[in-house]
C-alpha cells in the first residue's frame, strides 16, 4: 500500500507532468476548500495539492484539517501558483491520522521558539525545525565522510565509565543501590560501591578522548561521534546536559597538525551542508534576518547567515597564543573603560566567555584558535610546552558561539605525565590503563573534541542550544 509513495522533494525537483503519483503526508494548511498545503518532511517547500471543488465528500473536507496526515493520488500537472513549478490534482484522498484541529498545538502562524521547546514532540513539524533537523543530518553524515575519506576509524567508546580523574565536567552517576538509604555502608559510613552492579562508582562518560588515546595507539587515526554527559548546572544557550561530541585522536600529529585538522574539518562538514542544504539554509537566513531587524541596530551582525558560512570555509582561521591574546584583551578600550564584567589584569587568568567573544567578534572578526595556555586552567593530559608554565593546548572560538573546539597535543612522556598528575591529585592507580600506552610504545599525539550542537548552532543560526538537539535535556528538564 504504502510503496509507490513519491517523496515531495523528488515531486517539486522535476517539472515532469502529465504522470499518476501517490504522496503521502501532513497537512499544514488547507485553503478555499480546496488547496492543501502537504508536507512530507523530505523537504520544507509543501506541495500543493488541489482538491477540485465537487469531487470529494464534505465529510473528508472537514478532516483535512491542520496536523492531519492524508494520503492523496492524482495526476502531476502544471501549477499556475507561484513558487511551484507543480502541483498534484487529488483524484483520492484517504485519511491516515485526523488532527482535531481545536486541540492541535501547531497552528499556521509563528510560534516562539519557547513555546515550541514546550511541545518538542511536535515541533519537527515546523518549517524552522523541519530545517535544523535536516542540517543537523547533513552535518552528522558529513562527519563520517570527512573522517573515513581520510581513513580514519571509528571508536565506539564506552558510555558507562568508572574514571572520574578527568575534571571535564560534573558528572552523572550511574547505579542500581537503592537510594531510600538502605544501600550497604562502608564502616565509615559512605556507600559501598563494592555491592553496586559494577562493584565500584561508575557514572555517565564526560568525554571519549581517553579511551580514543588507546585505540590511536593501534590505530594510528581514530575519531569517536557519541552522547556525552555532564552534570554542569550551567543554564546557558551553550550547554546541554546530554550533547553529542566529535573527538579525533591521531598518532604522530602535534599541535599544528591537530589545528590544521579541526580547520579543515570544519570548514569541511560547513561547505558540506552548504552544498547539501541550499534551501533550509536559506530559510533558516531569512528567519535570521527578521529576528535580527527587532534589534537595535548597534546590535545587529554585519553579515547574513549565508555570508558567514561563506567567510568562514574561505578565510584562515586567526591562530595566536593565550598569552598575545591576553595582551590584546588587557590594551583593549573595552578592558580600559571596564566594559568587562571580569577585568583582565595579568597573564594566567581563563578566559570567560565575554573575552572569547570579543577576541572573535569585535577585534579579529572571524574565527580563532588560541594556543599555549597556562598548565593550571588546562587538563592534566596537556603536553608541558619547554618553557615549563604553558601546554600545548588549543581552543577554537567562533563568531556568535564562543568554544566550539577544545583540543590539545597530548603528554606523551610519561615522567612529565605522572609528575603532572601527581601535582594535580589524580590517582595514578585508577589511570593505569593509560598510562600503559605511554610505558608501551608511546609517540607524540593530538587530538580535540568539538561539541557537535555547538556547531549546529553555528551552521543554523540558532541562539539556543535547545532548540538544535531534538528533545534537550538541561537543568530542571528532561520531558520526553
Ligand atoms: P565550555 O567552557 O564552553 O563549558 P569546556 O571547556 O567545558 O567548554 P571541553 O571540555 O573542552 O569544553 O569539551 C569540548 C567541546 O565540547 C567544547 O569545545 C564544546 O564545543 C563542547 N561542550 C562542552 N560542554 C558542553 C555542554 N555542556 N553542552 C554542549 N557542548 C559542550
Ligand atoms: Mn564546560
Amino acid at each position: 500500500m504504502f510503496n509507490k509513495r513519491l517523496k515531495i522533494k523528488a515531486l517539486l525537483a522535476s517539472d515532469d507532468t502529465g504522470f499518476e503519483a501517490t504522496v503521502m503526508g501532513w497537512v499544514r494548511t488547507f485553503r478555499n476548500n480546496q488547496f492543501i498545503a502537504l508536507n512530507d518532511g523530505s523537504t520544507n517547500n509543501n506541495l500543493q495539492v488541489v482538491a477540485s471543488l465537487g469531487l470529494f465528500e464534505e465529510t473528508t473536507l472537514k478532516r483535512l484539517t491542520t496536523g492531519a496526515c492524508i494520503k492523496v493520488t492524482g495526476e502531476v500537472v502544471a501549477s499556475l501558483g507561484k513558487g511551484q513549478k507543480v502541483e498534484l490534482k487529488a483524484a483520492s484522498i484517504e485519511i491516515l491520522g485526523d488532527s482535531d484541529a481545536e486541540k492541535f498545538p501547531l497552528q499556521p502562524k509563528k510560534h516562539s521558539l519557547e513555546f515550541l521547546r514546550e511541545i518538542a514532540h511536535l515541533r519537527f513539524r515546523t518549517n524552522t525545525f523541519g530545517a535544523i533537523f535536516r542540517i543537523r543530518h547533513s552535518l552528522a553524515f558529513a562527519v563520517h565522510k570527512f573522517f573515513n575519506d581520510k581513513g580514519f576509524i571509528y571508536l565506539h567508546t564506552p558510555i558507562i565509565t568508572a574514571s572520574d580523574a578527568e575534571g571535564a565536567g560534573e558528572m552523572f552517576r550511574v547505579t542500581t543501590l537503592p537510594l531510600d538509604g538502605s544501600a550497604p555502608k562502608n564502616d565509615d559510613g559512605s556507600i559501598s560501591f563494592k555491592e553496586d552492579f559494577f562493584g565500584r562508582s561508575t557514572n555517565l562518560t564526560v568525554s571519549g578522548q581517553l579511551e580514543g588515546e588507546l585505540a590511536a595507539m593501534a590505530f594510528s587515526d581514530v575519531y569517536t561521534f557519541g552522547p556525552t554527559f555532564r552534570a554542569e548546572n550551567s543554564n546557558t544557550a551553550r550547554h546541554l546536559a546530554e550533547f553529542w561530541m566529535i573527538e579525533p585522536e591521531v598518532a604522530f600529529n602535534d599541535l599544528e597538525d591537530n589545528m590544521n585538522l579541526a580547520e579543515a574539518f570544519i570548514k569541511y562538514v560547513i561547505d558540506y551542508a552548504m552544498q547539501h542544504n541550499k534551501e533550509d539554509l536559506e530559510f533558516l537566513a531569512q528567519r535570521l534576518e527578521e529576528e535580527e531587524k527587532q534589534k537595535p541596530l548597534a546590535e545587529r551582525s554585519e553579515m547574513g547567515l549565508l555570508d558567514k558560512l561563506n567567510f568562514v570555509v574561505n578565510n584562515d582561521f586567526e591562530r595566536l597564543t593565550y598569552t598575545e591574546a591576553i595582551e590584546i584583551l588587557k590594551e583593549s578600550n573595552h578592558n580600559k573603560k571596564k566594559k568587562f564584567q571580569y577585568l583582565i589584569e595579568g597573564w594566567g587568568v581563563d578566559l570567560q566567555s565575554e573575552h572569547e567573544r570579543y577576541l572573535v567578534e569585535k577585534h579579529f572578526k572571524k574565527p580563532v584558535i588560541l594556543t599555549d595556555y597556562p598548565k593550571n586552567i588546562k587538563s592534566f593530559y596537556m603536553r608541558l610546552n619547554e618553557d615549563g608554565k604553558t601546554v600545548a593546548a588549543m581552543d577554537i572560538l567562533a563568531p556568535g558561539i564562543g568554544e566550539i573546539v577544545g583540543g590539545s597535543q597530548r603528554e606523551e612522556r610519561l615522567d612529565k605525565l605522572t609528575a603532572r598528575m601527581k601535582e594535580m591529585d589524580i590517582p595514578a592507580e585508577e589511570l593505569n590503563w593509560y598510562l600503559d600506552t605511554r610505558r608501551f610504545g608511546a609517540c607524540p599525539h593530538a587530538g580535540f573534541g568539538l561539541g557537535f550542537e555547538r556547531l549546529v548552532q553555528f551552521v543554523t543560526g540558532m541562539g539556543n542550544i535547545r532548540d538544535v538537539i531534538p528533545f534537550p535535556r538541561y537543568p530542571k528538564s528532561a520531558e520526553f
